[in-house]
């Protein structure tokens, strides 16, 4: 006779989304579902795993704040340390990838934390959130997804989340890893990796309370650095600059980011939003290789929604440039 072995122990936090919305009375939709009625809606769920639900906030996912995410990232430590296997986060898709990156940072644990949402609401012809909130399940109690931290799952694809992007507003296949493609997929109902992510190693970040402010500023044809000049006096910590192609600001302002790096450090990034960030190749005035001079820090490969992240909480977390040069050395 063949002991029956208990089912996996899965946390899953709902903060709202697409995924929780339905029709308010006045057109649209808001969010109203809670983590237990998505998991109820899901056939089969319960069989896979025994699941504690919680929802913390119902929001628009655009409404979430840092401060958020890190009061989430202290929920699933404390249910690594209870026992759970995985631990699955449900929001909205247009910051996915700044949740699962901000988790990736903030959760220290080999177990697998998963973030989902769905691109249609409950209520909509083929509805996405089921499949999603299924197929995260299976990751997140899945030996194969242990150490490869934080991951989003959409549209059966795995991916990781230094690279995964949202880089759609409307279609199921929203979610790309440009840079690496994704780490895997389910199918069958069956968890296939087909890579591994390297995983910078960092000095723990822990954080708690208020975070220090950081500006991120995209760079177009044209800018005046009017922008640019004004960060510091209204009072941000720190600002991460996307700048053209692979790193590239107009002459005419290239000054200016000199005199903003003195005063607080600058992150240099990419609104290519792949590839990195140049460090020895273009030397003009507003270059790369100029800018770099003038004290900014480079992004690796970085997106600027990223790069802020990992900004705020170092600064959170008082490290000095050494510190931060050498963190966005290893995401290069
Ligand atoms: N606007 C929604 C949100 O991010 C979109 C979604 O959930 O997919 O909350």
């Amino acid at each position: 006779m063949s002991a029956v072995l208990p089912l996996p122990r899965l946390l899953v936090l709902s903060l709202g989304g697409t995924i929780t919305m339905t029709a308010s009375a006045d057109g649209g939709i808001l969010p109203t579902l809670g983590a237990a009625e998505l998991v109820a809606a899901v056939p089969g769920l319960a069989e896979v795993a025994q699941i504690e639900a919680r929802s913390p906030l119902k929001v628009g996912s655009a409404s979430l704040t840092l401060e958020n995410i890190a009061a989430v990232a202290a929920d699933i430590s404390a249910g690594f340390a209870q026992g759970v296997d995985g631990a699955i986060v449900i929001q909205g898709t247009d910051t996915i990838e700044e949740t699962a990156f901000a988790l990736d940072l903030l959760v220290q644990d080999e177990r697998p934390v998963v973030v989902v949402g769905a691109m249609r609401g409950p209520q909509q012809p083929g509805a996405d959130g089921p499949a999603n909130l299924h197929a995260a399940a299976l990751v997140a109690i899945s030996k194969e997804a242990r150490g490869l931290g934080a991951l989003v799952v959409m549209n059966d694809e795995i991916h990781a989340a230094r690279f995964v992007r949202k880089a759609h507003t409307a279609l199921t296949s929203a979610f790309v890893s440009e840079m690496a493609g994704p780490l895997g997929l389910v199918a069958e109902g069956r968890v296939r990796m087909l890579a591994r992510v390297v995983r910078p190693s960092l000095p723990a970040l822990a954080v708690t309370g208020a975070l220090p402010p950081v500006a991120l500023l995209k760079i177009a044809m044209g800018d005046d650095g009017r922008l640019l000049r004004a960060v510091p006096e209204l009072g941000f910590a720190g600002l991460v600059i996307e700048g053209a192609g692979a790193g590239h600001v107009p002459a005419a302002i290239a000054a200016s980011v000199g005199e903003v790096a003195a005063q607080m450090p600058v992150v240099l990034a990419s609104r290519t939003l792949a590839g990195p960030v140049f460090e020895r190749t273009y030397a003009y005035p507003g270059s790369e290789i100029d800018l770099l001079t003038r004290g900014v820090l480079c992004a690796g490969l970085l997106t600027g929604v990223k790069a802020r992240l990992l900004l705020t909480l170092a600064l959170a977390c008082g490290w000095d440039r050494t510190a931060l040069a050498r963190a966005f050395t290893a995401y290069g």
